[in-house]
């Protein structure tokens, strides 16, 4: 099928409009209308060959949230009209421990989980396309079910990545009552970090480099603001911390943030910066038993769990809607933290 996508050719030049071919749908595939695509900080590291291994072109995209248009024979769970959502994988093996468990992204088969953009197999030819485009064909096994109203499904797209990615490990490092939790960088992971870690019950610190996000941090339902780069904010935390979500997309001082863990708190990693971190302090972590930790977006078991307590808590993102023209613009916002703070691309631009 062919249909209409923005993608890179390369890695320095500019997205724009092009054909892709889709699959036609197997028994087991769901065809999807894309209403809504999010804007993750992951599309532009691919997009800008930042992480390498990109094969091009490249439709960036895994934020979606589209209308069920077709479904296969062997399709139960979903038919023609749902509303449904696509986050960052699309396949995996289905046999390993981890997807045998549930955590398909951390799948151990040949490939590892097929992501939904730049899902190539080396060999086979073939890549992935994302949600930069007017459709899709997703297997049933990697569809999620929504059920926000429809007047939220444009700020329910970032759920599928930024929202699973911070509740993914909030959930794993018990975030909840009686917990004090940081949450570094309000950017589009880190606002749904704070919105999440409250409605877990946790006591929750939002640090940003960012002024101007002071009270709207508050606002997403942060207990206090640090300013990260103000010495003396910081040093009121020393040692306070059970856990910390760190989701800077550069390079920067994790001491700062570990010095801030209590004995045996453990910061968690999810930003993947392009150059390395400097090298934590040993010993800092040594005299106070502490973790420096890392987790990847989650599985599509608790990728569903989270849209479900998300709309029964009233939970969506807070975004800015753009046209699908506008994405290097956009791209370039993001890289100037000038994004309160998700861009969602409203489909109907393409
Ligand atoms: P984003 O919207 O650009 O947010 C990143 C935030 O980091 C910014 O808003 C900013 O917040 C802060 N920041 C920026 N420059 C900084 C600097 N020089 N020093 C300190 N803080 C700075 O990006 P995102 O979409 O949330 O993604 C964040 C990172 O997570 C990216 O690297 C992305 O690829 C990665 N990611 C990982 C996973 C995973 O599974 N682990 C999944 C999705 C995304 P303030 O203005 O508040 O400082
Ligand atoms: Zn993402
Ligand atoms: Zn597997």
């Amino acid at each position: 099928m062919q249909t209409k996508a923005f993608a890179a050719q390369s890695a320095t030049t500019p997205l724009a409009l092009t054909t892709i071919d889709r699959r036609e749908p197997g028994a087991a595939d769901v065809a999807i209308e894309i209403l809504y695509c999010g804007v993750c900080h992951s599309d532009l590291h691919t997009a800008r060959g930042e992480w390498g291994g990109v094969r091009f072109p490249s439709v960036p995209g895994h934020e979606i949230v589209g209308r069920v248009t077709r479904v296969g024979s062997d399709v139960s769970k979903f038919k023609a009209g749902d509303i449904v959502g696509v986050g960052c994988m699309v396949d995996s093996c289905r046999t390993c421990a981890s997807c045998n468990e549930g955590l398909e992204q951390y799948c151990r088969g040949p490939h590892g989980f097929q992501g939904t953009y730049n899902g190539w197999v080396d060999g086979s030819g073939e890549n992935t396309y994302g949600g930069y485009s007017a459709a899709v064909v997703v297997d049933q096994g990697f569809v999620l079910k929504i059920s926000h109203a429809e007047a939220d499904l444009a700020a329910v797209a970032p759920l599928l990545c930024a929202g699973i990615t911070t509740w993914s490990p909030l959930r794993h490092w018990n975030a909840g009552p009686g917990k004090k939790v940081g949450v570094v960088g309000i950017g589009g992971l880190g606002h749904m970090g704070v919105k999440l870690a409250r409605a877990l019950g946790a006591h929750v610190v939002a640090f940003t480099t960012s002024a101007s996000k002071v009270q709207a941090a508050l606002d997403l339902g942060a207990h206090e603001v640090v300013i990260s780069r103000n010495a003396d904010e910081m040093a009121a935390h020393v040692n306070s911390f059970d856990f910390i979500l760190n989701t800077v997309a550069v390079s920067h001082d994790l001491d700062a943030f570990t010095n801030l863990l209590k004995r045996d708190g453990t910061m968690t990693l999810v930003g993947a910066p392009s150059s390395p971190h400097p090298s934590p302090s040993v010993m800092g972590l040594i005299f106070g038993r502490k973790s420096i930790a890392g987790s990847l977006i989650g599985g599509i078991a608790e990728t569903q769990e989270m849209l479900d307590f998300c709309a029964k808590h009233g939970i969506t993102s807070d975004i800015e809607m753009i046209a699908m023209q506008d994405i290097e613009n956009a791209y370039e916002r993001m890289l100037k933290s000038d994004v309160k703070y998700r861009f969602v691309i409203d489909m109907a631009t393409l």
